[in-house]
């Protein structure tokens, strides 16, 4: 999905959530940048080689916007990074492990984890087959399932009309709730 509905949805979720555990203005900060940074990191080795190596601002750009068969070309390291941080992040395998291992330290499930894993399970239905199938079970395997792809006319307008539905009801349940 993209990166804006990525962090709608994790407003609205912690919005929502907040109705019974209150948080701070800062777990939900927090929680919604987890939900936006997997298809954040992705950039920072194309945007490393504009800066410092021979790179152009015009094949970050394409990177960013790109459909398959037509990203632009570039370094074969800068590629293999790019990649296998976008596996990483988007991995229900690597989010399940930090997940345990935060929770064993604090002693508690670390609420702004639910962002990034709202990252990964939303990911997981809004690829296709045909459109970057998001690699749930890095490093396992890099195949992912055969969703709806984000970026289908229909679809984008149903899933930000579904925001808008669901961002008002947080907001009208919140005003219930104050009176
Ligand atoms: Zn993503």
């Amino acid at each position: 999905m993209d990166i804006l509905a990525h962090s709608l949805w994790a407003g609205v979720g912690i919005a929502a959530l907040g109705r019974r555990l209150p948080f701070t203005r800062r777990t939900a900060v927090i929680t919604i940048s987890l939900a936006a940074l997997p298809d954040v990191l992705q950039m920072l080795p194309v945007i490393g080689w504009w800066w410092l190596g021979d790179g152009t601002f015009a094949a970050v750009r394409d990177f960013a916007i790109a459909v398959p068969g037509q990203e632009p070309l570039l370094p074969s390291a800068v590629l293999f990074v790019s990649h296998h941080l976008h596996c990483t992040v988007h991995s229900a395998v690597v989010a399940g492990l930090v997940t345990a291992l935060v929770w064993y330290v604090r002693r508690a499930l670390w609420i702004p984890l639910l962002g990034w894993w709202s990252h990964i399970v939303i990911d997981v239905f809004t690829h296709s087959a045909d459109y970057y199938a998001s690699p749930v079970l890095y490093p396992i395997t890099e195949r992912g399932f055969d969703g709806i792809a984000w970026n289908t006319p229909w679809f984008f307008v149903a899933n930000y009309l579904a925001l808008g539905a669901a961002g008002l009801w947080v907001w009208i349940s919140f005003k219930r709730g104050r009176t």
